[in-house]
């Protein structure tokens, strides 16, 4: 598998567009996650769902066709348009937009967040920026439903895959974990590489 991308300049936003631009997009396979299909098969994920890092939106589409509302984000301008360029499936959105930025409006606004390839694709020193996020942006009791791409020695790989002990050590303070498993579905070349996690907030109660 061809490198993702290895970013560590300030102007984030400018490099995704430029991989975007020049087609240097390994990471889009043309098609939705098979692990999600089988997030999909197993649990009925309902209301507003949040799309971080929905590149050319299949995911997205998927989960619209389930029946849920999401709303598909992207730092790319051109991976937004290209989104929207799809025939519509139901009532789907997108937005150019960055993850750990989002206005206030969409705080506490989502039932769920979908991940997938997005946190392995910024930089560590951000995780628990995309924590902080990830509870600003849920509603209570809301869940994150992850596809994790774990650690294996590839210099091939995303740029910043996570291990077993990085997903506990992040998430365990705020998220309880519901289901876990390894998916038997995956993109060609991507098997046994990747954790599927349904976590809910933990809601702290004040003292
Ligand atoms: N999930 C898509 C794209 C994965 S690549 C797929 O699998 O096809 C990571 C994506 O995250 C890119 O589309 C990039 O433009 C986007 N991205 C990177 N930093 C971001 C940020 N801070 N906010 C929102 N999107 C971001």
């Amino acid at each position: 598998m061809p490198d993702f991308s290895k970013d560590t300049s300030e102007n984030t936003d400018s490099v995704w567009e430029q991989r975007y631009l020049s087609d240097d997009i390994p990471w889009d396979k043309g098609y939705a996650a098979p692990p999600l299909a089988e997030i999909l098969s197993r649990l009925k994920l309902t209301g507003s769902i949040l799309v971080p890092g929905c590149g050319f939106g299949y995911d997205v589409r998927l989960l619209a066709e389930a029946g849920t509302e999401p709303l598909g984000l992207d730092i790319s301008p051109y991976a937004i348009d290209k989104a929207n360029s799809y025939p519509r499936v139901s009532s789907e959105r997108y937005e150019v937009g960055d993850f750990f930025s989002l206005c206030e409006t969409y705080e506490g606004k989502f039932n769920w967040i979908f991940e997938h390839t997005f946190l392995c694709a910024i930089d560590p020193s951000q995780r628990s920026d995309y924590v902080r996020t990830a509870l600003r942006l849920l509603s209570e009791n809301g869940y994150l439903a992850a596809i994790f791409f774990i650690h294996i020695d590839d210099p091939e790989g995303p740029p910043y895959p996570i291990s077993y002990d990085e997903i506990d050590q992040l998430f365990s303070a705020n998220f309880d974990t519901l289901e876990q498993w390894v998916p038997t579905s995956a993109y060609p070349g991507r098997e046994g590489r990747e954790e599927i996690r349904i976590m809910r907030r933990i809601d702290h109660q004040p003292l």
